[in-house]
């Protein structure tokens, strides 16, 4: 997006909701970028749920819907947001995905894998990522940030 244009109401978020709206709204991915935001192009990626009918139907109609159908239904939307946002495109990807987030596979809850992997490095680099829980929300993401936390602390007072 070159910009999106703002009228009354909310400020952008990270979260971006309209009420009663059939999208899950958008979220702006440059949210945590240090530069100051005034101004500059964007990359925000917009969710939408197919609830409006059963599971097996609504993924088949996904996969068969082409580029060039979910595009101006992907803009009209949008324009339900920030009207006169057109113009303001430069490009668009579009992605059928089974959930928006990441899904753990069999194994990897219970599995060495997981615990393996979220071992500092060194004992210097310590890692805090939903990832290490398998399941992708806000809890498991602030449980990870206090684990490395402590774990820092814990070597921290070993060092010391
Ligand atoms: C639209 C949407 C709605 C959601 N709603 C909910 C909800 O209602 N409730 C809920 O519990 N969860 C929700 N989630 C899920 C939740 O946002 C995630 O589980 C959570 O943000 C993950 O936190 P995280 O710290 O593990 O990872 P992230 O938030 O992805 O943080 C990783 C950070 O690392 C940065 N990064 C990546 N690579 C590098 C690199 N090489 N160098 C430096 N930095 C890097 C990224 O820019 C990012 O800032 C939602 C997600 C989306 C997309």
């Amino acid at each position: 997006m070159e910009g999106l244009p703002q009228g009354p109401g909310r400020p952008l978020s990270w979260d971006n909701v309209r009420y009663g709206s059939a999208s899950l709204g958008y979220i702006n991915a440059n949210q945590q970028g240090l530069r100051q935001e005034a101004g500059r192009p964007k990359v925000i990626t917009l969710y939408w749920p197919l609830t409006d009918e059963a599971p097996g139907p609504a993924r088949r109609r996904a996969y068969q819907t082409s580029y060039a159908d979910w595009l101006p239904r992907v803009v009209a939307e949008l324009e339900t947001y920030h009207p006169g946002v057109t113009p303001y495109i430069q490009a668009a990807d579009l992605w059928v995905w089974g959930h928006g987030m990441v899904a753990p596979t069999p194994g990897l809850l219970w599995g060495p894998a997981r615990a393996a992997a979220r071992q500092p490095l060194r004992n210097r680099i310590f890692f805090a990522h939903t990832d290490f829980s398998g399941i992708s929300i806000f809890e498991e993401g602030f449980y990870q940030g206090i684990r490395a936390a402590q774990e820092i602390l814990a070597t921290k007072e070993k060092v010391s």
